[in-house]
């Protein structure tokens, strides 16, 4: 059966009932080939949160709702370039085979030396260092020690960014609606460093493709964690509008980005929206703060959206501080389904597998019958 408003749009084997949006899921099994082992949480040195189970899972879950696996083709690396630094990618490409060369070196590339610079907020990156040695170049580009980088990483990320650009090209084709299931994610990754398991930024690359077409495209990014790395590739433009619900950031990764009185700078002043939740913030607040965000697209005048998803938020995640429910996800789902623009839907973060697959198909499940009603 189907219905609108408080009752769910699944059926009872759990499909998607008609009328949908019908949407593509793309995905590369080429993004499996980065599977670290090393990640350092509270001064210890762990399994990674961010591992393939968490694809796996996902593929799995929204194929059971009707979403059709299709597989990314190759576009090559103009649309990654328009958004990051050729020198941060050719780091990225030879980082794990010069890290080898160092003598008694561990398992993977891992910085231990920062500089004291960051990109001034107007600025995409800070240009190519002076620094020739891996040591050196690691801690450039690294931001923090989430982003272990073994032999298959490059290939991963650069078919996690091929599989948003294909979802990008689906929906500048005519696609109202398309799921690209990036992993390793993106919305941390900067246009010139890598942090919180993020190499290269999926969704950014993702709305500079909508741009061909679109004039002004939406980023909206409900994971919890701020997305920093998409806030400051945007930061000085009007053009994309980068909206985030999170937990507050003052005690929360990413620490140095994500708050309220961070607006954009520029041209892109006012372009840039962020709504940090107190911890423990509940279902009410994370659909308030959404429901804001949905306003913002439109007052933007958005042509097409790109939802940077994260599942993380969910209260069963073991990296999540708010007391968010599946429901939650439903009401959401609803929230951007009822804009009926053209959406890509990228994925983020989100730990629990449990939590992930069942806010990701009630997520989408609601997107595409609310979306179906407004069309
Ligand atoms: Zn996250």
């Amino acid at each position: 059966m189907f219905y609108r408003g408080d009752v769910a749009y699944y059926d009872v084997t759990g499909r998607v009932a008609e009328p949908y949006v019908p949407m593509k899921l793309f995905f590369s099994d080429t993004q499996l080939a980065h599977q670290p082992t090393q990640y350092m949480v509270h001064g210890r040195i762990v399994d990674p949160f961010e591992n393939p189970n968490r694809a796996t899972t996902l593929i799995d879950s929204l194929q059971a709702c009707g979403l059709e696996r299709a597989e990314p083709n190759d576009f090559g690396r103009a649309p990654i370039l328009k958004v990051h630094a050729d020198h941060y990618v050719a780091f990225l490409e030879e980082a794990y085979a010069r890290f080898m060369e160092l003598p008694s070196h561990g398992p993977e590339v891992l910085p231990n030396v920062h500089p004291y610079r960051g990109a001034s907020p107007a600025d995409a990156d800070r240009g190519a260092p002076r620094v020739t040695g891996i040591i050196g170049r690691a801690g450039w580009y690294m931001g923090d020690l989430s982003c272990a980088t073994m032999e298959g990483t490059f290939r991963a990320a650069y078919a996690s960014a091929q599989t948003a650009i294909a979802g990008a090209e689906e929906v500048l084709a005519g696609a109202q609606g398309a799921f690209s299931l990036c992993r390793p994610p993106g919305h941390h990754a900067y246009a010139d460093r890598c942090s919180g398991f993020c190499y290269l930024n999926n969704a950014a690359i993702a709305a500079e493709v909508l741009r061909r077409k679109f004039a002004r495209v939406a980023i909206i990014d409900f994971d919890t964690h701020h997305g920093d790395g998409t806030q400051a590739i945007f930061y000085a433009r009007a053009d994309v509008l980068y909206g985030s619900v999170h937990t507050d950031p003052s005690a929360y990764y990413p620490h140095f980005a994500g708050y309220a009185d961070e607006a954009g700078t520029g041209a892109g002043c006012g372009a840039n929206l962020n709504l940090p939740l107190p911890w423990g913030a509940d279902d009410a607040a994370f659909i308030a703060a959404n429901a804001r965000l949905a306003q913002a697209v439109t007052a933007h005048g958005s042509e097409a959206l790109v939802l940077s998803a994260g599942w993380d938020a969910h209260r069963d995640d073991p990296l999540s501080k708010l007391a968010v429910s599946t429901d939650a996800y439903t009401r959401i789902g609803e929230l951007y389904g009822r804009l009926g623009l053209p959406t890509l839907i990228a994925q983020e973060g989100g730990y629990s597998l449990t939590a992930i697959a069942a806010a990701s198909r009630a997520f989408v499940g609601a997107f595409q019958a609310a979306h179906s009603m407004r069309a």
